[in-house]
């Protein structure tokens, strides 16, 4: 009931568009005082420190209208969300080439499981999972001049932001503990689907892992993703086949073991990341960001997934 109402109030007076601002605000105040917020990610120990407070919500309409709520502005570890924009790149670079090396197929499994990986004989379900992802890393070397600085350009034009940056300690903290991405990458080197040696290919995962970025500058990034392949800011372009594709991924591949579930209850393609933020997008209509840094059980936040659960059904603007 008391939701209703607030709905109810939240439909702006002048035009049957909701009032964004009005539903982004009581959806926060409903989340922020849960009293499970989830865990921080510690595996990586740079961000195992962080405040599980932190809470930040941003919207950008496709009329380019921005709506933000809490710590929208202020700068996470984007960690996995990296893998889109990562894979972008790549099929912006070599096409169809892409899936010669990776499937296309939720795993239906945690993001670093390796026992597929071997039973697949070194060809990863698909790109937003950790060996696709450095399958991709791989893919990037090859065809950029300086791998890490033309990635974090791309991102920058993609955002028109110059201050989006690598935070050096995240990539270093996961350079010394992440056994598990080195056996998958020596994993996929023993299958013959690495060209570049594992600790270069690794020094870029990292790296585009430990990008940091705002809530606001992650909806700008995805923008083009739910414009059709085409980014405003300049001419960084997908055919609208390609942003079809990635977007499909995301549905069914962007949620780790979790993807079915984050479907069933949102409905929107997204991504999330182990630093505690989401990207959701509805073509045409909308990209929103959450960041809250506690994680559930399967890796993905928790009021993250409480907020987009609740934006949809409170909006009915979903892909179903
Ligand atoms: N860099 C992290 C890893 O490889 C990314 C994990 C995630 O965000 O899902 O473990």
């Amino acid at each position: 009931m008391q939701c209703q109402q607030r709905w109810l109030n939240c439909r702006s007076t002048n035009n049957n568009m909701p009032d964004f601002q009005a539903i982004l605000e009581h959806i926060y105040q409903d989340a922020v005082i849960a009293s499970d917020k989830g865990t921080v990610a510690s595996y990586i120990p740079e961000l195992a420190h962080i405040d599980k407070n932190n809470f930040g919500i941003h919207l950008r309409t496709s009329d380019g209208n921005d709506y933000g709520v809490g710590n929208y502005n202020k700068p996470f570890s984007i960690q996995s969300i990296s893998k889109v924009l990562a894979l972008s790149k790549a099929i912006a670079l070599i096409g169809e080439g892409t899936w010669k090396r990776i499937d296309v197929e939720p795993s239906g499994h945690p993001f670093n499981q390796l026992a597929l990986l071997e039973i697949e004989n070194g060809i990863p379900r698909n790109p937003l999972i950790n060996s696709g992802a450095i399958v991709i890393a791989d893919i990037l070397i090859s065809n950029l001049k300086n791998p890490k600085e033309d990635f974090l350009n791309y991102v920058r034009d993609l955002t028109g932001d110059e201050t989006i940056n690598f935070n050096k300690d995240v990539a270093h903290s996961e350079k010394v503990t992440g056994f598990k991405n080195y056996a998958t990458a020596n994993l996929l080197k023993s299958f013959n689907n690495l060209n570049n040696p594992v600790e270069d290919v690794l020094d870029f995962y990292f790296h585009q892992c430990a990008i940091e970025m705002t809530c606001q500058q992650l909806t700008k990034a995805f923008f083009f993703l739910a414009n059709k392949g085409i980014c405003m800011l300049n001419k960084t372009r997908l055919t609208k086949s390609q942003a079809k594709r990635i977007n499909a991924l995301m549905l069914t591949c962007g949620f780790y073991d979790e993807a079915g579930e984050f479907a069933f209850e949102v409905g929107l393609p997204g991504k999330s990341g182990v630093g505690g933020g989401i990207v959701a997008l509805l073509p045409d209509h909308f990209v929103i960001t959450t960041w809250a840094p506690g994680l559930n059980k399967k890796g993905n936040s928790k009021l993250g997934m409480l907020t987009l659960e609740q934006f949809t059904s409170k909006t009915k603007l979903s892909i179903f």
